[in-house]
C-alpha cells in the first residue's frame, strides 16, 4: 500500500483537495476531523483540557468552546505545547490504526490529511508527502474571507512551519490557487 500524507498551510486547499480525493473513491482520513472527535462531550482529552485550561472551556452544554480553546493557546507558545502534547499522541494513534485496518484490507493506497505532517515529525510514516500551496497573499485573503483578524490569522500561521519550508520538504507541491480543473489535474498526477 503507498500512504500519501497530505499537508500544506492553512487554507492552502488541503481539505478542498481531500474532497476531490475521496470523491474518486480514494481512502482518506483527516486529522482535523479525527482532532474535533477527541474533544466531543465525554470523551477524556477534553477532560484533560479543562483541567489544563479551565471550566470556562465549556459551554453550558458540557461542549467545547472552541473559540476560547483557540484565543487560549494561538499566541502562547507553551499553552499551545500543553495541548498538542494531549491531542497529538491520540491522533497520531487514531490515523494510524487507520492505515493499519487499511492494509490489512488489501487498500493499495491511501491519503492522510495532516496539517502538521512536517511540525510533528511524521514524514516517516508515509510513503509519499504532497503540500498544497498558493501565494501568501491568497492564504490571507482566505483566511479573512472565514472572519478571522488579523491577530488570529497570525497566531495560526505562526504556529506553523512557514509554506516555502513546507513545500521544499514535500515529494509534491500541488499549486492551489486558481480554477479547482487546475486543482484536479494536478491530484490526477500524482494519484493516477
Ligand atoms: P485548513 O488548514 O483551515 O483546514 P485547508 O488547507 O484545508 O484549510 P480549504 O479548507 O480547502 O483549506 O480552503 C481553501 C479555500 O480556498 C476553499 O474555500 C476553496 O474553495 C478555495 N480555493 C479557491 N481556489 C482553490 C484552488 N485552486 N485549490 C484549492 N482551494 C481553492
Amino acid at each position: 500500500m503507498i500512504v500519501f500524507g497530505l499537508t500544506g498551510g492553512i487554507g492552502t486547499g488541503k481539505t478542498t483537495a481531500a474532497t476531490r480525493l475521496v470523491e474518486w473513491g480514494i481512502p482518506v482520513i483527516d486529522s482535523d476531523v479525527i482532532a474535533r472527535q477527541l474533544v466531543e462531550p465525554g470523551c477524556p482529552a477534553l477532560q484533560t483540557i479543562v483541567e489544563l485550561f479551565g471550566e470556562e472551556m465549556l459551554d453550558s452544554s458540557g461542549a467545547l468552546r472552541r473559540h476560547a480553546l483557540a484565543r487560549r493557546v494561538f499566541g502562547d507558545p507553551g499553552a499551545r505545547a500543553q495541548l498538542e502534547g494531549v491531542l497529538h499522541p491520540l491522533i497520531r494513534a487514531a490515523w494510524g490504526r487507520k492505515v493499519s485496518d487499511w492494509r490489512s484490507q488489501g487498500v493499495d493506497r491511501a491519503v492522510v490529511v495532516i496539517p502538521l505532517l512536517f511540525e510533528t515529525a511524521a514524514e516517516a510514516q508515509f510513503d509519499v508527502t504532497i503540500c498544497t500551496a498558493c501565494k501568501l497573499a491568497t492564504q490571507h485573503q482566505r483566511l479573512l474571507e472565514r472572519g478571522w483578524d488579523e491577530a488570529q490569522i497570525l497566531g495560526r500561521l505562526q504556529a506553523q512551519w512557514p509554506l516555502e519550508k513546507k513545500m521544499e520538504r514535500a515529494r509534491y507541491v500541488i499549486w492551489a490557487e486558481g480554477p479547482l480543473a487546475v486543482l484536479e489535474a494536478q491530484l490526477r498526477r500524482v494519484l493516477p
